[in-house]
């Protein structure tokens, strides 16, 4: 298997694997002339996931948030490495990972090609996967939204089930069947996803469809007693009136058991003493109970010691973000069980802090290597002797859309706001967060195109 080509001898690997909040985030801060950095993703792009639902409507096209790696690691001091492909092994013996080229690699080179990369330094920014609990039926019939193909296939879902419903002679309850909409989780991700549906359902799909957009019917199930159990709950209580208000029906206390092609099987915790499964039909289910390990992640903390690795939600880490029981392997972002949420705003503190670290251990290293030491002595040396101050998390406060043009914002201080005024700092706070003014532009863009003529319904 070949090894990796590339860099200057006298600097240590450092293999950074994912290109999404966590990693971007180390990138933009460490001092590369120090190192020799390869990121290793099967994205060749950054995804900016808060205004992820707004894609799945049309409100935002995709590649207005998405943003080529190359266009931030171009930037950099010194080169950086990008290689696509999805890493499927992690060796902290040898210090080795193998990489995996991506399925459509394989119609231009026939093959599979696999290739093993050595490192002095690993992070592990890979992220999560969206949770099932093992529930029959979800990873077949529901739809995630973590990534930009799952918006891409809801919004196509979308358009299919209004044309469908539209087809002259369809028996009434397929047409409430086609359009009935169901989202599981009333985490922030469930509410969005309904609150953009319901935006499109009736500032535009009412035009277009007005014969069968009037069936329409938006039900969020929430297995919990309460949506948003992160937010405080004078805003769990707004988002709740808000959906009524907007003739969201939600269902707390209410878990989904099965998902069928058509239908879903939900466990109603009644009030009463008897809890009631009902079949609700549906014509889109889109599926967001939370985060569950990459199997990459669960693979390698399988190889190390149980009591150091024991966390369901991901690799657990110490205070400098190292994964236990290993030498020179990190863990940020979602794929590490650290006490904080998997939010992109815990994974670029993360990514920030790390990178700092590593510009300082990448000085020291070439300090001792020019003493005369090689790499890997220099690496351990500098390891051994760290009294780098730990990672500590600022929170900042949680923002969400609610839809009609209103948001909630949980800020710290215990300051609670909700309403338009809170919809236009969202606004603004997520278009200052893009990274690029070509993504700044291209949501402007969007944004204004929809005001003036609304969301675009054409089936790709
Ligand atoms: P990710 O950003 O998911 O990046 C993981 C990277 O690893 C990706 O590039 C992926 O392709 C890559 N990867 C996967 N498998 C492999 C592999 N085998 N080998 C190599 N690379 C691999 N958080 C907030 O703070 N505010 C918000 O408003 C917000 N909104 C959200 C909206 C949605 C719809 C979603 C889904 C999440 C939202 N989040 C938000 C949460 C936030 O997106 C995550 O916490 C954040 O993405 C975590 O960053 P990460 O770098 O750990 O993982
Ligand atoms: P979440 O973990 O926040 O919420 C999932 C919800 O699904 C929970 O309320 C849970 O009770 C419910 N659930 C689980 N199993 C169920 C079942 N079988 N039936 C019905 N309900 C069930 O998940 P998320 O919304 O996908 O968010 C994932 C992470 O991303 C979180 O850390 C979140 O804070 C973050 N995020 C943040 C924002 C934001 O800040 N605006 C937006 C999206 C995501």
């Amino acid at each position: 298997k070949p090894s990796l080509p590339f860099g200057d001898p006298t600097k240590p690997h450092l293999l950074v694997l994912g290109s999404g909040w966590a990693s971007m985030s180390l990138l933009n801060q460490i001092d590369t002339r120090h190192w020799n950095v390869t990121v290793v993703s099967p994205r060749n792009y950054f995804l900016f996931t808060p205004l992820l639902p707004s894609c799945t409507v049309g409100t935002l096209e995709l590649r207005s948030i998405m943003c080529p790696i190359r266009f931030i690691t171009g930037h950099k001091k010194r080169s950086v490495k990008f290689v696509e492909a999805d890493v499927v092994d992690i060796d902290p013996q040898s210090r080795h990972i193998t990489v995996k080229s991506r399925q459509e690699s394989l119609e231009l080179i026939d093959k599979a090609t696999d290739a093993s990369l050595p490192y002095d330094y690993l992070v592990v920014g890979v992220g999560a996967q969206n949770a099932t609990f093992g529930i029959p039926g979800v990873g077949e019939h529901a739809n995630f939204l973590k990534e930009i193909w799952h918006a891409k296939r809801i919004r196509e879902k979308v358009m299919d089930c209004f044309e469908t419903a539209s087809f002259p002679g369809l028996h009434p309850n397929e047409v409430d069947r086609l359009l009935h909409f169901i989202v599981v989780g009333g985490g922030p991700t469930g509410i969005e996803y309904a609150a953009e549906l319901r935006d499109f359902v009736e500032e535009d799909l009412v035009k277009w469809f007005p014969d069968v957009a009037k069936r329409v019917k938006i039900t969020l199930i929430e297995a919990a007693p309460n949506v948003l159990a992160s937010f405080d709950s004078s805003l769990q209580l707004y988002t709740e009136k808000h959906f009524q208000r907007e003739n969201i029906v939600v269902r707390t206390s209410t878990a989904v058991r099965e998902v069928k092609e058509r239908e879903v099987i939900v466990l109603e915790k009644s009030k009463r003493v008897v809890e009631e499964t009902h079949a609700i039909p549906y014509g889109i289910l889109v599926w967001a109970t939370g985060n569950g390990p990459r199997p990459l992640t669960s693979k390698l903390a399988q190889k190390l010691p149980h009591e150091l690795q024991n966390q369901k939600r991901g690799l657990v880490v110490d205070d400098h973000l190292r994964v236990k029981g290993t030498d020179r392997i990190f863990a940020i972002g979602d794929c590490a069980a650290t006490p904080y949420a998997a939010t992109a705003q815990v994974a670029t503190q993360q990514g920030g802090y790390l990178g700092r670290l590593l510009s300082k251990y990448g000085k020291e290293v070439e300090n001792v290597v020019g003493c005369g030491k090689s790499v890997r002595d220099a690496c351990e040396e500098v390891d051994r002797n760290s009294q780098e101050k730990g990672f500590a998390y600022t929170h900042r406060g949680s923002l969400a859309y609610i839809g009609t043009d209103r948001a909630i914002a949980d800020l710290p201080g215990n300051a609670r706001l909700a309403g338009f005024a809170t919809f236009l700092f969202w606004r603004s706070f997520y278009l200052s967060s893009l990274f690029t003014l070509r993504n700044k532009s291209l949501v402007m863009f969007d944004w204004t195109k929809k005001i003036l003529f609304g969301r675009d319904i054409a089936r790709e």
